[in-house]
């Protein structure tokens, strides 16, 4: 495995926009969380290719509207974040 020493700067703010993507897919956040998650989504390419992958996630699942992100997803998406 190779490491690559950079900054990581903005590693932090991937991982709380992360964190509350579930909750801005389901509109659980007020108005000031949601336009930051957003706002980052429109910025992070990363975030937002997490965002996307996680919608079309709950969207196939379809009825299970309260089920929670597979574990294997969420991990994935972290391995996609810290790769960044
Ligand atoms: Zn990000």
């Amino acid at each position: 495995m190779r490491t690559t020493r950079q900054d990581n700067h903005e590693t932090g703010i991937c991982v709380s926009c992360f964190e509350r993507l579930s909750e801005y897919i389901d509109n659980e956040l007020g108005d000031s969380g949601c336009s930051e998650v957003r706002e980052h989504l429109e910025q992070c390419v990363c975030c937002s290719a997490c965002y996307k992958t996680l919608k079309k996630t709950i969207e196939l699942a379809g009825c299970q509207e309260d089920a929670p992100v597979p574990e294997n997803l969420s991990n994935r998406l972290k391995q996609i974040l810290f790769l960044n």
